[in-house]
């Protein structure tokens, strides 16, 4: 703990930490320091964390990176960190990302961009989002590993940017209960870690039934570290087709080439399979989630929680409503509920916001019907290219943005669980990672597959 604390402080350029909390970790060292000498240590004692900022910590400032949610201290915990912290973890601080996980690159954050450790050419590069400074700090060694949230991407994109490993759960494996919800039917907690067997023991403390979350379900857990057998002989690998785009990188094809002939070198049986309806995954994911997420952030009204504008004479509910709101988002922000609240309004509710929730159950069905078919875990590319510079992308093409979506989104369509995983490197030597996607509820299987591709 005090070691990374001295690296965080060292470390201010990657604006990984938004807000730090040396005394808690301090006190919580202690604490796990004694339960260690009294013989009592889960595998969690004493291992220093960073918070995305998109879980309230009680009485700590959480504020999903967002203006509008300004000297919020939540008077609660969430069940994520309740568990982590009584598994004897350490909370270093909170960690940046994009405002309300909307985004791609970390640029979104009313902190500014959090910086990616890795560099070419002292160019500085985006490491994902939104958990951009979970991944960032992971990869810098700020901390040994970091919650995320994936609603479209956001845990397997930034790990494969930064060179580390990032699981999104079986949606409802892991309680949603106190994380500031962005998509609920999307959003899922996990952890980002140096690698798969991290993964594992964290998603052990971080996961399990929660009565005060609806969607959480109630299913026994196994011992995920125990799965880490390596052996993945006569397992079924499916590649899919149509996850090969047109005019993908040469170097990413050869990643997941590289990576299929690792699998089948160790034992696995590969086989072809086709997803059809991938293509509309993105434009059911850019209806489906914008949707909820203007339903979600009808909250911050400028009376219940943080931030509320200056109001002039004369001035009525309406316009602090307006007000508080104009001011309190920010561009993406902005963009996702004026989407959200017109795919859903009366005279386009049928032709956007229902022909989405048909085309995710068809995308679910593309799933299922390759997991009745015997394949045990799917095996793509995690991102179309290596992590971009800061700026290159603008917010005045937010379509391009959306496009690192396109091997993501499908598995929260679909509420699957998907891990990134680090397998090579580009041209420049940044990182590159694979995406393996599993059965539901199936972690155990999916993580054992993982281990076999470090
Ligand atoms: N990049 C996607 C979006 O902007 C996914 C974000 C996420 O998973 N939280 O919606």
């Amino acid at each position: 703990t005090a070691t990374c604390l001295t690296a965080i402080e060292d470390a201010g350029a990657l604006n990984a930490f938004v807000h730090k909390t040396p005394e808690i970790a301090t006190e919580q060292a202690a604490a796990a320091d004694a339960r260690i000498k009294a013989g009592d240590a889960p595998a969690m004692c004493g291992i220093p964390l960073g918070i995305k900022d998109l879980f309230c910590t009680k009485g700590v400032p959480s504020q999903a990176a967002s203006r509008i949610l300004e000297g919020f201290k939540p008077e609660y915990e969430s069940t994520v960190t309740t568990q982590l912290f009584d598994a004897g973890a350490v909370m270093l601080g909170k960690l940046n990302m994009d405002e309300f996980a909307m985004g791609s690159s970390n640029e979104t954050s009313v902190y500014g961009d959090a910086v990616n450790p890795w560099k070419v050419d002292d160019r500085n590069l985006t490491p994902g989002g939104s958990s951009g400074g979970s991944a960032s700090a992971v990869a810098a060694d700020l901390c040994l590993a970091a919650t995320g949230t994936d609603t479209g991407g956001s845990i397997r994109q930034p790990a494969a940017f930064t060179g580390i490993t990032g699981l999104k759960p079986t949606y409802g494996r892991v309680s949603r209960w106190g994380v500031v919800a962005f998509a609920s039917s999307l959003d899922q907690a996990g952890p980002m870690t140096k690698d798969v067997r991290d993964a594992a023991i964290m998603l052990q403390a971080m996961c399990g039934h929660d009565p005060k979350d609806s969607t959480s379900a109630d299913l026994a857990v196994p011992d995920f570290e125990a799965a880490l057998t390596g052996d993945i002989k006569g397992k079924v690998i499916g590649i899919p087709k149509e996850y090969r785009m047109d005019g993908m990188p040469a170097e990413i094809a050869k990643l997941w080439e590289d990576g299929t002939a690792m699998l089948k070198d160790a034992g696995a049986v590969i086989k072809d399979i086709s997803l059809p309806h991938t293509k509309y995954a993105l434009p059911a994911y850019y209806v489906i989630a914008p949707a909820e997420a203007s339903s979600n952030l009808a909250r911050y009204d400028g009376v219940r929680f943080g931030h509320r504008a200056k109001l002039d004479a004369g001035d009525g509910i309406t316009e602090m409503y307006e007000k508080t709101r104009a001011e309190g988002f920010g561009h993406e922000v902005q963009r996702r509920v004026m989407v959200g609240t017109y795919v859903l309004s009366a005279g386009f509710y049928d032709a956007y916001y229902n022909r989405a929730r048909r085309v995710r159950a068809l995308i679910k069905r593309d799933f299922d019907n390759v997991f009745a078919d015997g394949v045990d875990a799917i095996l793509t590319p995690t991102t179309p290219s290596a992590a971009f510079g800061l700026g290159e992308m603008t917010d005045a093409d937010p379509i391009q943005m959306y496009l690192n979506d396109v091997f993501t989104v499908t598995v929260n369509l679909a509420g699957l669980p998907g891990i990134a995983v680090p397998t090579g490197t580009d041209a420049s030597g940044l990182p590159l990672g694979l995406q393996l996607i599993g059965r539901p509820w199936e972690e155990a299987d999916l993580l054992n597959v993982a281990y076999s591709l470090e």
